[in-house]
């Protein structure tokens, strides 16, 4: 083996983010080298894989691994969350194995043309020494990928997003071919059929609460399943592996981007796993990171410019993230009886206050508000729309003569944006209603086609103006699209009098 290997991006760690970023860069033409520290297939826990896993699988030409994946699909989900009864779905995501699905991506990397380095480790920092079992190697690399997940080095550098919480779980022999999540008076419990035929039950309850009962956990989990609706049959069942715990705590890593090192997946920021979407969180937050990568890769003198989108896209990714699970443990039953600290604690969102990283922990609470702010505008606009009607052809011939204007919140700004797979400054268009600012629809620059809205007396006319380089149809999307999103008005009273009560 050389004792020195060069490559453009060397990523540690082959979870699903690792492979993700390595399957990108691959795509991109890039020369990647893939260090991973334990022999495959390694279990993992995480089984339970969002719908959204779909679209990045495809995205990367990778979803021919679910064809031979062990996996099960469609389980009905049993709930117990905002009432203290029990309601059954269909739940859309997946359960995988996911020693299987993991190693599946790490072989596709592999055939794609990934240097793959397992088991391997990182013996010296500096110069990217690893060792393998042939010998020690040096990894030359204009990048590196840190993504070790939550057992990673970087565990010191974390900044809890949540109170501390602990996972306790076991597998009993089939329970029933379903999904459970049951919230109880300190925590919730999840369960679901695993691919390997052991349904595995997941207990997550503050973490002060397990350690004073580290003694004895078999007997703690066993009287918690007791007290449940759901998990009632599991108390009694035989446990077919010890208990185990591990940390659930969410987290922000303080020092995602140090040098040439950025951290991705679960090494740069975890989830409650509440909403059972890391992997593909992980997943998704991954390929942002390789276009910031990507933009360093090709112009050194964007390294800024991409270190901005790459926070950004991060503070975005927790901020709403963090949001979304306080609103879910703030509709749970037990939240509103106050039964235990459990639920209070998390309904809100709290931040210690730390002092060797001020500024991105500010940039979070401000992300926090900012996110706080665009849920309830669109619950606002979810009830508006609720109340809305559908035009008929004579109203819409009516609404093309409506005159036009734009809304005096809507503005422009330069910000990074992704641009044929880098990140460039960009002029957007922002607006209180949007969500983030927009810089393209349906790939028009959206500030350039703003600029003519001066120029139109009518909606008609504005339409006919954009038709000169889209479709008809196009241009009418966009401008309902700009419309119900507040940054066109008309006078549409004028057709729909009830309106202006609403
Ligand atoms: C209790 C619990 C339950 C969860 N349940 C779900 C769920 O149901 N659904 C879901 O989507 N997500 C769930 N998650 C989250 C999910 O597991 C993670 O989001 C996902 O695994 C993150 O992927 P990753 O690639 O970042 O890290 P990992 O999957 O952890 O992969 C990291 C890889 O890096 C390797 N590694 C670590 N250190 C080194 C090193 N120094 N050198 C080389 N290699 C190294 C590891 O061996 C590992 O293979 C859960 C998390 C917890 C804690």
């Amino acid at each position: 083996m050389n004792r020195s290997q060069d490559f453009d991006v060397a990523i540690i760690g082959a979870g699903p983010a690792g492979t993700c970023a390595a399957l990108r860069l691959l795509s991109l033409g890039y020369k990647v080298a893939l260090i991973e520290r334990r022999p495959f297939p390694r279990p993992q826990i995480g089984e339970s894989i969002s719908a959204g896993i779909w679209n990045i699988l495809d995205y990367l030409d990778a979803n021919s691994i679910l064809n031979s994946c062990n996996m099960l699909s469609g389980l009905p989900t049993r709930t117990i969350w905002e009432k203290p009864e029990s309601d059954v779905g269909e739940r859309q995501g997946l359960i995988v194995d996911r020693a299987d699905f993991d190693s599946k991506l790490l072989n596709l990397a592999k055939m794609r043309g990934a240097s793959i380095f397992q088991p391997a480790q990182v013996v010296k920092q500096q110069t990217m020494q690893i060792r393998t079992v042939s010998g020690e190697v040096e990894v030359n690399a204009k990048l590196i990928f840190e993504a070790t997940g939550r057992a990673g080095e970087s565990a010191q550098k974390r900044f809890p997003t949540a109170p501390t919480t602990l996972a306790l779980w076991t597998h009993i022999s089939a329970m029933a071919q379903e999904t459970s999540i049951e919230a109880i008076d300190n925590g919730w419990l999840w369960g679901t059929a695993l691919p390997s035929g052991a349904y595995r039950v997941m207990a997550f309850l503050d973490s002060a609460t397990v350690k004073q009962r580290n003694k004895d956990l078999e007997n703690f989990l066993r009287a918690i399943l007791d007290k449940s609706k759901l998990f009632k049959y599991a108390a009694t069942a035989q446990f077919i592996s010890p208990v185990r715990t591990c940390s659930a705590t969410p987290y922000l890593n303080l020092e995602p981007w140090s040098g040439k090192k950025i951290m991705i997946g679960e090494a740069a920021f975890a989830l409650d796993p509440l909403s059972s979407s890391g992997v593909e969180k992980a997943m998704r937050f991954t390929l942002q990171a390789v276009i910031a990568a990507n933009t360093v890769l090709q112009d050194s003198s964007k390294t800024e410019l991409a270190k901005e989108f790459y926070l950004s896209r991060l503070l975005e990714s927790v901020a709403t993230h963090a949001v979304w699970t306080c609103g879910y443990y703030n509709a749970a039953w037990p939240s509103s009886k106050y039964v235990s600290k459990f639920w209070s604690d998390r309904s809100k969102i709290i931040f210690q206050d730390i002092e060797n990283c001020p500024a991105l922990v500010a940039s979070l609470k401000d992300a926090c508000m900012a996110r706080e702010k665009i849920e309830s505008t669109r619950q606002q606009q979810a009830k508006q729309e609720g109340q809305e009607k559908s035009f008929s052809p004579e109203e819409f011939k009516s609404f093309l003569n409506l005159p036009i204007f734009l809304s005096p919140a809507t503005s422009l700004t330069k910000t990074p944006c992704v641009v044929d797979d880098r990140v460039e400054l960009h002029t957007v268009v922002t607006h209180p209603k949007l969500e983030r600012p927009v810089g393209f629809l349906a790939g028009f620059e959206l500030a350039r086609l703003l600029q003519q809205v001066p120029h139109a007396a009518t909606v008609g006319q504005l339409i006919g103006f954009w038709s000169a380089q889209m479709r008809i149809q196009t241009a009418t999307e966009i401008v309902l699209w700009l419309q119900n999103n507040g940054l066109l008005q008309t006078a549409r009273e004028f057709i729909e009098p009830d309106r202006g009560n609403t």
